[in-house]
């Protein structure tokens, strides 16, 4: 893992060595400084105050020298060095997002997307706060500590020897304290997870709160992520107080131990009054950079958590991937044929790779579809028919059989020109955040306005567009909530439109619109469906009538085929719904 985060430092190695070589020269400069002062001083009393006052001149030159290049130093290590961890963060940003768009949907069933987000905004900003701090604090502090040893040791070996000696026993304990510390930052990351998961699943579906008046149980949930978050910041700052405190008490009893040995020192005549006092002034420079350290571990401890967590990402690999030597789809005629076909959803209850519940969802599934064919699965609900349209653009894979496309089996070839060649339009219409033009084009990105206007008359949604006084450039909001469900739906049949797409799958497209709706999306399903292999998949069965054929699926099986007529005579399954529906709506009629 460790090898994995360094190379993250590859595409700025420049930038890190020049932040290196700034944080060695302020080290430098901090180092020499009261050794510079020490010098005067014992100049003072050696050589006499006239030449003091003759070399000040030079003195003063070269200190301001010296500070005006801190300066550089701290400027750069303080606006590259952050430079430097953004842009690590942006390439981690990137993988994680490129690796998501990888997964399939059995990824995103079992994954929460707050819980995702929070890996790509507040796990990668601790992660590259530590990525640019710790190295820098490493070397300037390390510099600091050793440099200011061996000039203390120089001074007093004795007094020397004994800050170190009381140094390592506190870095022992800091050390025990901090490994204490990782458990609470897991848990931290855990909970801010789930705080995010929780507004998220709380914002997207606020229509739904607020149609059931719920907001006080909503407020109630989102209280009980916060308030256990809250308990893990709390724990967590006990946890750093705790070692802020330890750390303090290093400095304290380092002064003591100088005041009170040293000051015994200068008394027996081993050290002058003046070395006393450089060790006072190098005890910040020796006492500092060790609680820095100390302290860094804890932002090392975090990002580690962090990072643990996109790692898991990265290196959970893609279940749906293409092969070595996939082929792109080749649509000749569109025949469509699943030839024994067994597919469970994984338990996500149980976790990725759980064990598949006793019956399988597609159960030894045979289904052939001849070229340019409208057949019509209907079935109850439960059945496995959106099921079986998801295995066809390989949304999962089958789990044994096969589905082939003109012969070419879905997973030999593409998923991309898979996934061209098949257009979707389901109950549940998502709409980006941007202008209909936009959410049209999303079908052929890079058409022109001339193609996009030629869709959306297909889709019989033109005229509404032209009616609008921005047209195209109508924004439709978050999911398209300032359209209608029919013209959210005719909008994404216009998508569908444009990407021309050899087969069709129409999911429950019209289930969820008024009757009204329904007769405007269905004529352009219909104008949609003609020369396309299409499945259509639909509760009302009036709008399946015309279609060529009818598969009733039960169980994750056809369990009878044939036309409309056909299967009305037979008196099977279909005979039975239709007659229900056919009967229910007299009824109402009636009424
Ligand atoms: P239909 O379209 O005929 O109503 P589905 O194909 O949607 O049936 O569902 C078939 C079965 O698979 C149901 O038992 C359903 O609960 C289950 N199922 C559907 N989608 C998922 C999913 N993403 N994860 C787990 N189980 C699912």
């Amino acid at each position: 893992m460790f090898k994995r985060f360094l190379s993250y430092y590859g595409p700025v190695k420049g930038l890190f060595i020049a932040d290196t070589v700034c944080a060695l020269v302020l080290a430098g400069i901090d180092l020499a400084f009261p050794s510079i002062l020490r010098s005067l001083t014992n100049g003072l009393f050696t050589q006499g105050s006239a030449a003091i006052l003759g070399a000040l001149g030079y003195i003063a030159a070269g200190l301001i020298g010296l500070y005006a290049l801190r300066c550089a130093c701290r400027y750069f290590v303080s606006a590259q060095g952050h430079i430097m961890g953004a842009r690590m963060e942006s390439r981690m940003r990137e993988d994680l997002f490129d690796q998501y768009e990888r997964f399939s949907f059995a990824y995103f069933d079992a994954h929460n997307s707050g819980d995702m987000m929070s890996r790509v905004v507040n796990d990668l900003f601790d992660i590259c706060e530590a990525a640019h701090h710790v190295p820098e604090w490493i070397i300037i502090c390390g510099i600091e500590i050793i440099g200011a040893f061996a000039i203390l040791f120089t001074i007093s070996p004795v007094l020397a020897s004994a800050m170190a000696a009381i140094t390592a026993v506190f870095v022992v304990i800091m050390v025990r304290q901090n490994l204490r510390m990782r458990a609470v930052f897991a848990d931290n990351r855990r909970r801010i997870s789930d705080v995010n998961a929780r507004l998220q699943d709380s914002l997207a579906g606020m229509r739904v709160v607020k149609s059931f008046a719920n907001e006080r149980t909503e407020r109630a949930k989102f209280r009980v992520s916060n308030d256990r978050y809250l308990d893990s910041k709390v724990a967590q700052y006990h946890v750093m107080g705790r070692y802020q405190a330890t750390s303090a008490l290093m400095t304290g009893v380092l002064y003591v131990t100088i005041v009170v040995l040293g000051g015994y020192l200068v008394a027996a005549g081993q050290m002058t009054a003046v070395d006393m006092a450089t060790f006072a002034l190098y005890i910040t420079l020796f006492a500092t950079p060790i609680e820095t350290l100390v302290n860094s571990t804890e932002n090392f401890q975090k990002a580690a958590a962090g990072f643990r967590r996109m790692d898991e990402v990265l290196r959970t690999a893609p279940d749906i991937q293409d092969k070595p030597d996939a082929r792109p789809l080749e649509v000749r005629e569109g025949a469509i044929e699943y030839r024994d076909v067994c597919f469970s959803y994984p338990d996500t209850e149980v976790g990725e790779g759980g064990t598949a519940p006793e019956s399988p969802v597609i159960d030894h599934m045979n289904l052939s579809i001849r070229p340019g064919e409208t057949i019509a699965l209907v079935g109850p609900s439960g059945g496995g028919k959106s099921t079986t349209c998801s295995l066809l653009p390989r949304f999962y894979d089958v789990a044994s059989g096969s589905i082939r496309i003109d012969g070419q089996d879905v997973r030999d070839v593409t998923q991309e020109s898979l996934r061209r060649a098949i257009g979707l339009v389901q109950q549940d219409v998502y709409l980006f955040d941007g202008t209909l033009r936009d959410n049209i084009a999303y079908g052929r990105p890079g058409a022109s306005d001339a193609e996009i206007e030629d869709a959306a008359r297909k889709a019989n949604i033109h005229d509404f567009i032209a009616s609008l006084p921005e047209g195209y450039d109508t924004v439709v909001g978050e999911r398209g909530s300032r359209l209608s469900g029919g013209q959210k739906q005719r909008v994404a049949i216009a998508r569908v439109f444009l990407k021309d797409p050899a087969i069709l799958i129409l999911d429950e497209a019209t289930s969820a619109l008024d009757n009204e709706s329904e007769e405007a999306v269905q004529e352009s399903l219909e104008r949609l469906a003609a020369d396309r292999t299409t499945i259509i998949i639909a509760h009302r069965l009036s709008t399946i009538k015309n279609a060529d054929e009818i598969a009733t699926v039960e169980r994750g099986r056809v369990v009878e085929r044939g036309t409309h007529e056909e299967l009305l005579v037979r008196g099977g399954t279909y005979a039975r719904y239709y007659r229900m529906q056919f009967e229910g709506a007299r009824a109402r009629d009636v009424r």
